[in-house]
């Protein structure tokens, strides 16, 4: 499974009285990690469970009834040295906010996010809560390193009517993970689905979208693909984007592609800094439109990128039955070199130039 859900017992929670952010760091249930793994399965079944309740929560409300929330992902890795480092977390910060701006809710204050999110995992890891840096990692070049996932998300006051949430909750919660997609072919199948449509809420981390890309992956998984991929909405000729990830195609000539923003495109952290890497690399790095059938005679390597996927090249892509075949995966790749780029900086292999790591 991709995600081993086991919260961690530090959580955070803000919530807006109307006027101003109000904070609270609470301790959920917890033994010592060593106590926690000798307990049974029931046991902690049930201790991570009841670690994963906040019982002042209302049930009935318009996140739970109607899919009125937003969230945040973004991972903490731990570093040869023993210390522990947020990827690029200002960025998480004003792109929560952006998403409860979008979705009218009042936004919550970035500075008082950041801070909560280090505080969290920062009191985690000091009751042992916290993956430790394993050099084996360096082997696959940190594909299956480990590092801690936050996971900040809106949580609407209780309510049944269709109505904007006023008085929203931002809590914070913390659990490990480690690879999102199962090793293998890496192949990716265009999805018949549309994720987003102009004037929708694709631009925004929105929980609503993500039903559609749970139904859409498990469609392509069925067929024995990895990834599905978006085509747009009112064409069917643009790719779109990943599942939860962004999408990117490089052609001869260095050109390298990836859907401009707009209001069906999330903006990935992820794209952000690749887009970086790939400009001082010297790419043809475009941001534009990117035609299927254009990926489909013509590129050499495609990959998609998140926080969750980090940088997963896509071996190939098909389309209503036709298969294009894609160098990705190989030694040399552009896909591989982004890979190990990314990663390295962000597990303290390759010096971080560009000051996106922060220390928690
Ligand atoms: C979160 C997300 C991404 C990736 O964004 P990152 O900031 O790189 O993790 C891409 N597409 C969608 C739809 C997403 O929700």
């Amino acid at each position: 499974m991709a995600f081993k859900l086991s919260v961690y017992p530090w959580i955070h929670q803000a919530r807006f009285n109307g006027k101003t952010w109000e904070e609270e760091y609470i301790e959920q249930a917890h033994h010592t990690l060593e106590k926690e793994r000798a307990m049974s399965d029931e046991e902690y079944t049930a201790l991570v469970d009841s670690r994963n309740s906040l019982p002042h929560l209302p049930l009935v409300n318009y996140s739970t009834q109607y899919g009125l929330s937003c969230f945040e992902g973004l991972k903490a890795f731990p570093q040869p040295d023993g210390s522990l480092k947020m990827f690029r977390p200002d960025r998480n910060c004003a792109r929560m906010a952006d998403s409860m701006k979008g979705l009218r809710m009042p936004p919550i204050d970035e500075k008082l996010l950041l801070n909560a999110m280090k505080e969290t995992v920062r009191r985690n890891a000091a009751i042992g809560f916290t993956p430790k840096y394993n050099p084996v990692w360096e082997k696959d070049f940190w594909q299956n390193g480990d590092a801690v996932y936050i996971r900040p998300f809106s949580y609407s006051e209780g309510g049944i009517g269709i109505n904007l949430s006023y008085l929203p909750w931002v809590i914070t919660v913390c659990t490990t993970v480690s690879q999102y997609f199962t090793p293998g072919t890496n192949d990716a199948v265009t999805s018949k689905r549309t994720r987003a449509t102009h004037n929708g809420i694709g631009q925004i981390k929105a929980s609503a979208n993500y039903v559609t890309s749970i139904l859409a992956k498990a469609e392509a998984i069925d067929d024995g693909y990895i990834e599905a991929i978006f085509l747009d909405a009112a064409n069917r000729h643009y790719i779109e984007e990943g599942s939860s990830s962004n999408f990117f195609a490089l052609f001869p000539g260095g050109r390298l592609v990836t859907p401009a923003i707009g209001d069906t495109i999330l903006p990935g952290v992820t794209r952000e800094s690749i887009i970086v890497i790939a400009r001082e690399v010297g790419l043809d790095m475009i941001e534009g439109d990117v035609l299927l059938d254009d990926v489909l005679s013509d590129a050499v390597e495609c990959f998609v990128t998140g926080t969750a996927a980090g940088v997963t090249p896509l071996s190939s892509l098909t389309h209503l039955g036709r298969k294009q075949e894609f160098s990705s995966l190989e030694e040399n790749s552009v896909a591989m070199h982004f890979l190990k780029e990314l990663k390295g900086i962000q597990y303290g292999a390759v010096r971080d130039k560009y000051d996106w790591m922060l220390e928690v």
